[in-house]
Formats: structure tokens, C-alpha cells, sequence
């Protein structure tokens, strides 16, 4: 038996006896992750898992990581779906600050902040967009002064998700107002429980607020928290974008899709809204539309295994993330808008008998797949990225 199969058998064996039945088959929307992970059988599957160092199974052993190799990790995640585990820690800790600091972290912040992601106890958001900063993110405001071994900081974040339950945040605050716009830009970590941290949840007219506007009123950075050097933060921030639009754009953990799934949820929807004749969906104009988007799907998805297995650093690619990023949030939004139409009014209820959960669900997948279209960077955005930095088109 090669080492890896004797490590799958192993940790099914250990997934089998550990991974509680109430932390099995959850569908969730991020928006209400925080709920699903506020539950005693949550707490008792999050310190299992961070005891064997697999909430973050790549990353050092020494700051709280599993040190699986990436094919380990492959194993874990396949044997973690086939159970369908739920994950027993997510976020902007994991996806998004985590990598950075193992990348640019002294070894001293990687010491005080990568063990409390490893075992899930703190939870962060993410301080980049402001009132007059979103697409044009170096245009950020928020005033960071150094008095001693501290940054006094004073600004507006907003859209900061998550910003009401997070204990922690990195945030991108300007330290030289005087130098051109992307060069007085630092990166840094602040305590989100400090006097001078307000936040006030935007409220949806769907009735959740999954972000929030966040006001730094005389906020306290310590020194030892600027991660990088002092005004070239920027490069630091983009690098960090380039870790979640890696998440959006499903390079993470896709290297376990490679197999080939024989059903097909679209069909099979349109199967019972439009119906069949002779065992075919009954309508050709769907017909075409499914196997398009479906096609298209499969696609990808093996583009973005391809990617993921070729890339053994395990690190997310540069810019060429952007085209992750554009196709997989389109692709989203389009697989979620054809749903909709396939179910045509059933597909558009909000609350009521005359729908049922899974209707109800499909209306609201709807709508919030346009927002991944927009979080962690515009399609448009995307697309000036990748025709500057991957094509060398002229500005
Ligand atoms: C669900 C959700 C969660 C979010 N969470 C966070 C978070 O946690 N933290 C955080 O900091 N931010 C967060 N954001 C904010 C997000 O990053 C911004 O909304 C995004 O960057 C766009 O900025 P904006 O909303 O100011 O739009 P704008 O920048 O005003 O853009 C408006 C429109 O103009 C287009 N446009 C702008 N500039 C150009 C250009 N140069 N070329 C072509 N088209 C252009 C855009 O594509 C867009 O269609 C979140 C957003 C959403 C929707």
C-alpha cells in the first residue's frame, strides 16, 4: 500500500469516528456561516480538527497547520466530501490574511496571529473599500498617523463583511498623504474590540446585513502590526486580492474535482419545471441553453483542477487569478439567472405556500450571485487587470 493510500484509510477511519452527524450535509450561504459555526456540535468538530492541525492542512505545523503535503490535502478534502463534512473553520482568516502573512508576515506576526486561525478562535474582515474607494481602491482615505509604537488611525471602511462578528481586521489605511496615491499606502491589523472601532451593519432589503459600514475613530494599530514596510502596503493588498478572487474564482480545493459528476442539477430542474418528451427536455431552446452552460461549467472546473495540480507551491497564481476570478463569478451568476428562468414564476418567490424551500432558495441564489460579480473586484475590474498585467495591453 503506497503511503498516500494508507494515509486516505487513516483519515476516513479518523473522519469517520470524529466529524459529528450535525456537522454533515449543511448547505449554508456565507452570510449566515457565523450561525451555523455558533453551535456546540460546531465548537466540538472545530477543536478535532484543529487539533490534528487540518483546519488549515498545508500550512507549518509550527504556527497550528496540519503540514500535509498537497496531495495529503487533496486526500483530506475528497475524504472530508465524501461524507460531506462541512468545513470546521472558514473565512477571511483562512483565505485571505492567512496567506499573506505567510508570504510577507515577520516570523513574529505569523507567530501571534496564524495559531488562532489554525484553531478558528478569531475571526477577521477585511478594510479596504471606502465611501469614495471601491474599484479605485488606491484612492482610500482613511488616515494612519504613527505617535510612538502605534498608528492612530481615523477614516470610513464600508462593505466590510462580517465587520459585527470579527475580532480582528486588515485593513489598507494611507500613511503619506503627500506621495503619488499608491505609494503611501501601508497594510495593517487592528483589534476590532477597541473604543475607537465602531460598526453599523447595512441592513438588505432581503432583511440580513451581512456587511457593515466600519468607523475608525482615533483606532489603534500597534507598530508591530504594519505587515511589510512602512507606505508600500499596496503591493501587499493586491497580493492579498489575488488570495480571494483565487477563492471566488474556485481555485481553491478544486484540485479534487477532477472526476466526472454524471448528473446534471440544471437538466434535471428543467426536467420537472419544463418537462420531458420521449425522456429529453421538452423545450429545444433549453436544450441548447443547458448544454452550453453545462458545458461551459465542466469546462472550467477542469481548467481550474489543471491549474491547481500544475502549481505545486500550493500559493495561488499572480494575475492570471483574475481570469479564475471573472469566469467562475460569470459562470455563477449565469448558472443561478438560468435556474431562475427555468423555473420561470417558481423561481421567483420570496415568501409563501405556494413555493417550496428549495424554490425560495433558488430566488435568493439568484440575487446574490449578482454580488459575486462585484466582491473582491468588479468584472470589469477583472478585465482591466488581466488586459494589463497578463495580455501587456497599453493603459
Ligand atoms: C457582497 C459584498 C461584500 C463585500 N465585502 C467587502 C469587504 O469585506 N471588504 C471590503 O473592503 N469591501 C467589500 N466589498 C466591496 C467591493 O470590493 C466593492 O463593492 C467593489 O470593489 C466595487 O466598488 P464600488 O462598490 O465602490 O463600485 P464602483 O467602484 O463605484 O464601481 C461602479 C461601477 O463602475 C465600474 N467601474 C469602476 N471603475 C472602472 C474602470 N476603471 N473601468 C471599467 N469599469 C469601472 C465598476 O465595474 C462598477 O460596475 C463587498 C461588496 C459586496 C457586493
Amino acid at each position: 500500500m503506497t503511503d498516500l493510500n494508507a494515509f486516505r484509510e487513516e483519515t476516513r477511519t479518523w473522519l469517520e469516528e470524529n466529524c459529528p452527524e450535525g456537522m454533515r450535509n449543511l448547505s449554508f450561504h456565507w452570510e449566515d456561516a457565523h450561525k451555523i459555526y455558533n453551535t456546540d456540535v460546531a465548537e466540538v468538530w472545530r477543536e478535532r480538527m484543529a487539533a490534528k492541525g487540518w483546519i488549515a492542512p498545508m500550512w507549518p505545523v509550527a504556527y497550528g497547520g496540519g503540514g500535509l503535503s498537497r496531495e495529503e490535502a487533496v486526500v483530506l478534502s475528497q475524504e472530508m466530501g465524501r461524507i460531506k463534512a462541512t468545513a470546521a473553520s472558514s473565512g477571511m482568516g483562512l483565505t485571505m490574511i492567512g496567506p499573506t502573512l505567510l508570504e510577507f508576515g515577520s516570523e513574529a506576526q505569523k507567530q501571534r496571529h496564524l495559531p488562532s486561525i489554525c484553531d478558528g478562535t478569531i475571526r477577521w474582515c477585511q478594510g479596504y473599500s471606502e465611501p469614495g474607494a471601491g474599484s479605485d481602491l488606491a484612492a482610500l482615505q482613511a488616515r494612519a498617523v504613527i505617535e510612538g509604537d502605534q498608528f492612530v488611525i481615523n477614516g470610513q471602511k464600508i462593505w466590510t463583511s462580517g465587520a459585527q462578528h470579527a475580532d480582528w481586521m486588515f485593513a489598507l489605511v494611507r500613511t503619506d498623504p503627500n506621495a503619488p496615491k499608491h505609494e503611501g499606502i501601508s497594510f495593517v491589523l487592528l483589534d476590532m474590540h477597541q473604543d475607537g472601532v465602531s460598526v453599523k451593519p447595512i441592513g438588505l432589503i432581503s432583511g440580513s446585513s451581512p456587511f457593515c459600514e466600519t468607523f475608525l475613530d482615533n483606532a489603534i494599530a500597534k507598530r508591530e502590526d504594519l505587515v511589510g514596510e512602512l507606505n508600500k502596503g499596496w503591493s501587499i493588498g493586491k497580493r492579498l486580492l489575488q488570495f480571494e478572487r483565487s477563492g471566488i474564482g474556485g481555485l481553491s480545493g478544486a484540485a479534487n474535482r477532477k472526476k466526472v459528476v454524471k448528473t446534471n442539477p440544471i437538466a434535471d430542474l428543467a426536467k420537472r419545471y419544463v418537462g420531458t418528451s420521449n425522456g429529453r427536455i421538452a423545450d429545444a431552446a433549453y436544450r441548447e441553453k443547458i448544454l452550453k452552460q453545462s458545458m461551459t461549467e465542466k469546462a472550467f472546473q477542469l481548467t481550474t483542477a489543471r491549474v491547481v495540480q500544475e502549481n505545486q507551491s500550493g500559493q495561488t497564481p499572480g494575475a492570471t487569478t483574475s481570469i479564475f476570478k471573472l469566469v467562475g463569478s460569470t459562470l455563477a451568476r449565469e448558472s443561478a439567472a438560468l435556474k431562475s428562468e427555468i423555473m420561470g414564476i417558481k423561481g421567483l418567490g420570496w415568501e409563501g405556500e405556494g413555493f417550496d424551500s428549495g424554490e425560495l432558495e433558488a430566488t435568493r441564489n439568484w440575487l446574490n450571485s449578482r454580488a459575486v460579480t462585484i466582491y473582491g473586484g468588479t468584472n470589469e475590474v477583472q478585465m482591466n487587470i488581466i488586459g494589463k498585467r497578463v495580455l501587456g495591453l497599453p493603459d
